[in-house]
C-alpha cells in the first residue's frame, strides 16, 4: 500500500518534470552559483562574525513572495520569517523579537500578498466551512481557523482577497507592537517602526499599505492606513 502510494507521488512529480533527485541537485548546483558569486563571497565574508540586518519581515510562505527576493536582499540584509498569510504564531513573533531586542534592528514588516491561498482558504472556511485538509483538527486547519478569526469580525474583508490579506497583517502588526514591554515602549516612541506592506503577484511591485501608531486615548496601537 505504501509503495503504491509512493509511486503515485513520484508519478506526479515526475509529470511536473521534477523528481526528488533533481531538486537536490538544483540546490547544490545553485548553491555552487551562489558560492561563485563574488557579490555573495563578499557579503558572507562581510557577516561572518554578526549580523545587522536592516529590517525583520514577515511573509507568507508562498513561493512567488518572497521578500529576500522581491527587494533584492542580500546576506545580512533582513531577518526572514514565514508563516501561511503570514498569520504569525507565538515561534514567528519571538523571530521578529529577537532582531529587535539583539541586532539593533529598528524596522519590522509584515509583508502580505495579493492572491494569498490561506486568506482564500480562511474564507472559504466562513462562507462553506470548508477546510483545506480532511482531518478536521490538522495542525494546516487549525492555522486556517485562526485567519478566519481574525478575518470573520469584519464581514466586508470576506468579499475582497486583498483587503483580507490587509486586515491579516495589520492584526499581526500590532500584536506585535504589543508583544513584550521593551518593543511596546520601542514602538510607542518611535524608536521602533512597524509597517504592513502589500505584495502584488501580478506586477511583482510592494508598498507601504499601513503603519503602525500608538492611539493614548485608547492606550493601545493602531494600524494607520497610507
Ligand atoms: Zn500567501
Amino acid at each position: 500500500m505504501m509503495t503504491e502510494k509512493k509511486a503515485a507521488s513520484d508519478n506526479s512529480v515526475q509529470e511536473r518534470g521534477v523528481t526528488a533527485k533533481g531538486v537536490e541537485a538544483w540546490v547544490i548546483e545553485g548553491n555552487r552559483r551562489f558560492r561563485s558569486d563574488p557579490g555573495n563571497i563578499a557579503r558572507i565574508e562581510m557577516t561572518k562574525s554578526g549580523q545587522h540586518p536592516k529590517r525583520a519581515v514577515a511573509g507568507c510562505g508562498d513561493s512567488r513572495v518572497a521578500a529576500n527576493n522581491t527587494n533584492s536582499a542580500s546576506i545580512g540584509d533582513q531577518f526572514n520569517t514565514q508563516a501561511i498569510a503570514a498569520m504569525l504564531d507565538n515561534a514567528g513573533i519571538a523571530a521578529l523579537m529577537y532582531p529587535v531586542l539583539h541586532l539593533g534592528t529598528r524596522v519590522v514588516d509584515i509583508e502580505v500578498h495579493t492572491g494569498c491561498g490561506g486568506i482564500a482558504a480562511a474564507i472559504q472556511f466562513i462562507k462553506t466551512g470548508k477546510l483545506p485538509d480532511a482531518e478536521k483538527d490538522s495542525i494546516l486547519n487549525q492555522e486556517v481557523r485562526r485567519i478566519a478569526s481574525v478575518l470573520s469580525a469584519t464581514p466586508s474583508a470576506l468579499d475582497d482577497p486583498t483587503a483580507a490579506s490587509i486586515l491579516v497583517g495589520s492584526e499581526v502588526a500590532k500584536r506585535f507592537a504589543g508583544c513584550s514591554s521593551e518593543i511596546r515602549e520601542m514602538a510607542k516612541s518611535g524608536e521602533l517602526g512597524i509597517n504592513v506592506w502589500l505584495y502584488d503577484i501580478k506586477t511583482g511591485e510592494k508598498h507601504v499599505v499601513g503603519r503602525v501608531a500608538y492611539d493614548g486615548r485608547s492606550d493601545s496601537f493602531v494600524v494607520v492606513r497610507v
